[in-house]
C-alpha cells in the first residue's frame, strides 16, 4: 500500500525504520526518489516503473512549488489530483507518497536561503521568461535531496534544461545521489505527456502534436548529414539549418505561437555552434496554444543509431517457439531471447525461497532483486544459457513443479512490468527475435514482423511428450499433458494484465502438420520480404 506522509519528521522516521532494518536488500538496492508537482500521467509513471526496477524502497514527491512559479504563471490553477494520484502511486507500487504543504516545506515566502545554477545555465531556453525559476527548481530538489537523502533520482528528459541543471548542482554540491534522466514518453501523435495538456482542447491536443512534428523534421535533417567525414555533408549540417528545419515546418502553423527554439550542448546548455561528430545536443522548443505554455525537445547525437528490425514470436505454450525462434535468429544472424525463461526464474526464485505464490507483494520483492542474464552460446543448437543470480539454472527452470507455477507468478502485474522493461531494455538496440506471449502486443508492439505461433492443444501434449522422454523425465499421459495445456491457454487468454492475444497485425501461423524447418522458412521470408527487400 503507497503510503501517505505529508510532514518531514514522518517521512524522516519512516526511512530511518526502513534504513535500519536487517533487511538484507536494502543494501543492495537502495532508496528511490521521484519528484514531482502531481496531476501524475504516463510520464511520471515511467519514471516510477525505473525507479522501481532499480531500488527497493521509490517515495514520490508531489509538491506544487510556488518557487519555481513567477508572478503571472499558472500556480493557483495547476492542476491537484490527490486521490488519483495516490491511486496512481498504489497501482504503480510506490512505496511512498511524500505530499507536505507549502508551509511545511518552509517555502511560502522567498526569504530563505535559495540554491542558485550557474548563470550562464539559466540565462538561454525558458530561463529567458521564466525568470527565477531554475533556482526555485534547484532549490526544492535540494531541499528534498537533503530530507530523502536518495540513491537514486528520476527526472524526465522532457524537461531537459531543468535535467542540466539537476545534475550540475549535484556535481558542484557534491551531492551523493545518482541522477536518473528518463526517455520522454508521448501519445501515439507524438505529443509529450505532461499535466498541462490537461488546459488543452481535443483539437489543441492534435495542434500541439506538431511540436514534437518538427522537431522531428529537425533530427531528419541532423541524420541526413550523419557522414560528418565528407566535407560537403558537414557544411550542409549547420546549427542554423537544424533550426530552421523546425521552425520552418511551424510557421505553417499559426495556432502554434512559438517562444524559441534552440540548439545547445546538452549538459552545459550552452549555444551550439557547430554539428561536430561527438556532439550530444538538445533541439528545445516552447511554445504557446491559447495561453497554454508547452515544452518539448529532442537529443541529436550521432551516438543514437537507428534500432535494428525486432521479429516477435508469440504463442501458446508447446507451439514450438522455442526451437522456431532459436533457428530464425540463426539464419538471420540476429539474438534469440526467450522471455519464458524470465518468468521461469522468478518461478524458481519464489519456489526457493518458499514464499505463497499468489502473495503478491513478497513475490515482487523477489522479482525486484533478481538479476536475470540471458547469455547465448556459441554453439547455435544449444539452449542459451540462464543465470539467475549469477546461477546457471537453464535446466531447472524446466522442471515440472516449475512449469505447473509460471502462469501464476506470469499473471501478476508487477513481476510483468519489471521483466518487460528488463525485455524493453535487452531489445532496444534491436537485432533480435523476441519469443513470449506478448512480445507483439506489449513489449515490442512496434516489431517489424510479428508472428502468432499456435498449434492445436493435442498436437502441443504430443510435442511436450515426446521432449520430456527426450530430457529423461517421466512423460504423464497425453490426455493429463493435453487438459494441462488447456487450462494453462486459459490462464494465459484470461488474465487481466497483458493476456495471450494475437496482435491485429501479427501473422498466423499453426504449425499443426508443418515441419520445423517450413515454419521458419516462412518467417524468414517474410522477414526478407518486409525488411531486407521492403
Ligand atoms: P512535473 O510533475 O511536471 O514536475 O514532472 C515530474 C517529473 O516527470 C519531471 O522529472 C519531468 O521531467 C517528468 N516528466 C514529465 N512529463 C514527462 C514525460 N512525458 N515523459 C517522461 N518524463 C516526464
Amino acid at each position: 500500500m503507497a503510503k501517505l506522509l505529508t510532514t518531514i519528521a514522518a517521512l524522516r522516521d519512516y526511512l530511518n525504520t526502513y534504513r535500519s532494518s536487517p533487511h538484507d536488500l536494502l543494501k543492495q538496492s537502495g532508496i528511490a526518489l521521484v519528484p514531482t508537482m502531481g496531476a501524475l500521467h504516463i510520464g511520471h509513471l515511467s519514471l516510477i516503473d525505473r525507479a522501481r526496477i532499480e531500488n527497493t524502497c521509490v517515495v514520490l514527491s508531489i509538491f506544487v512549488n510556488p518557487l519555481q512559479f513567477g508572478e503571472n504563471e499558472d500556480l493557483e490553477k495547476y492542476p491537484r489530483t490527490l486521490d488519483s494520484d495516490l491511486q496512481i502511486c498504489q497501482n504503480a507500487g510506490v512505496d511512498v507518497v511524500f505530499a507536505p504543504h507549502a508551509l511545511e516545506m518552509g517555502v511560502t515566502n522567498r526569504s530563505i536561503t535559495q540554491v542558485i545554477p550557474p548563470s550562464e545555465m539559466i540565462s538561454g531556453l525558458c530561463a529567458r521568461s521564466r525568470s527565477g525559476h531554475f533556482q526555485g527548481v534547484a532549490t526544492i530538489v535540494t531541499k528534498l535531496f537533503n530530507i530523502v537523502q536518495p540513491s537514486r533520482a528520476y527526472f524526465g528528459n522532457k524537461d531537459g534544461q531543468q535535467l542540466a541543471v539537476i545534475r550540475r548542482l549535484v556535481q558542484d554540491l557534491n551531492l551523493p545521489v545518482e541522477i536518473i534522466g528518463c526517455p520522454t514518453v508521448r501519445e501515439p501523435s507524438g505529443l509529450a505527456y505532461s499535466s498541462r495538456n490537461q488546459y488543452l482542447s481535443k483539437k489543441d491536443c492534435q495542434i500541439a502534436a506538431h511540436i514534437y512534428q518538427s522537431l522531428q523534421q529537425a533530427q531528419q535533417l541532423f541524420h541526413k548529414f550523419n557522414n560528418l567525414s565528407l566535407p560537403s555533408a558537414k557544411a550542409d549540417c549547420t546549427p542554423e539549418k537544424i533550426i530552421a528545419t523546425a521552425a520552418d515546418y511551424l510557421a505553417n502553423r499559426p495556432e502554434i505561437n512559438l517562444e524559441y527554439i534552440e540548439l545547445v550542448e546538452a549538459n552545459t546548455l550552452q549555444a551550439c555552434t557547430e554539428i561536430t561528430a561527438k556532439a550530444e545536443l538538445m533541439l528545445a522548443i516552447a511554445a504557446r496554444i491559447g495561453n497554454t505554455r508547452l515544452i518539448d525537445n529532442i537529443l541529436l547525437s550521432h551516438n543514437i543509431t537507428p534500432r535494428k528490425p525486432i521479429i516477435a514470436i508469440d504463442g501458446p505454450a508447446g507451439a514450438g517457439k522455442s526451437t522456431v525462434t532459436k533457428q530464425v535468429a540463426n539464419k538471420l544472424g540476429l539474438l534469440s531471447l526467450d522471455t519464458g525463461a524470465m518468468y521461469r526464474s522468478i518461478t524458481l526464485a519464489a519456489m526457493r525461497e518458499d514464499v505463497d505464490l499468489n502473495d503478491y507483494e513478497k513475490v515482487k520483492v523477489i522479482a525486484a532483486r533478481s538479476k536475470i542474464q540471458l547469455i547465448p552460446r556459441i554453439e547455435a543448437e544449444r539452449p542459451i544459457q540462464i543465470l539467475l543470480n549469477g546461477e546457471d539454472v537453464t535446466s531447472e527452470i524446466r522442471l515440472p513443479d516449475v512449469t505447473a507455477n509460471v502462469s501464476t507468478i506470469a499473471a501478476q502485474p508487477a513481476v510483468r512490468d519489471i521483466l518487460v522493461k528488463q525485455q524493453q531494455q535487452i531489445g532496444q538496440a534491436g537485432g533480435v527475435v523476441m519469443e513470449g506471449r506478448d512480445i507483439g502486443t506489449h513489449v515490442f508492439p512496434d516489431a517489424e514482423i510479428k508472428i502468432f505461433l499456435t498449434a492445436s492443444a493435442s498436437e502441443r501434449a504430443k510435442r511436450r511428450q515426446a521432449d520430456l522422454i527426450a530430457q529423461g523425465q517421466v512423460a504423464p499421459d497425453l490426455d493429463v499433458l493435453e487438459r494441462d495445456i488447456q487450462e494453462r491457454d486459459r490462464k494465459d487468454s484470461t488474465r487481466d494484465h497483458a493476456p495471450l492475444i494475437q496482435a491485429e497485425d501479427a501473422t498466423l501461423v499453426n504449425t499443426d502438420g508443418l515441419t520445423i524447418e517450413e515454419v521458419v522458412a516462412a518467417i524468414v521470408d517474410l522477414y526478407e520480404a518486409k525488411v531486407q527487400n521492403p
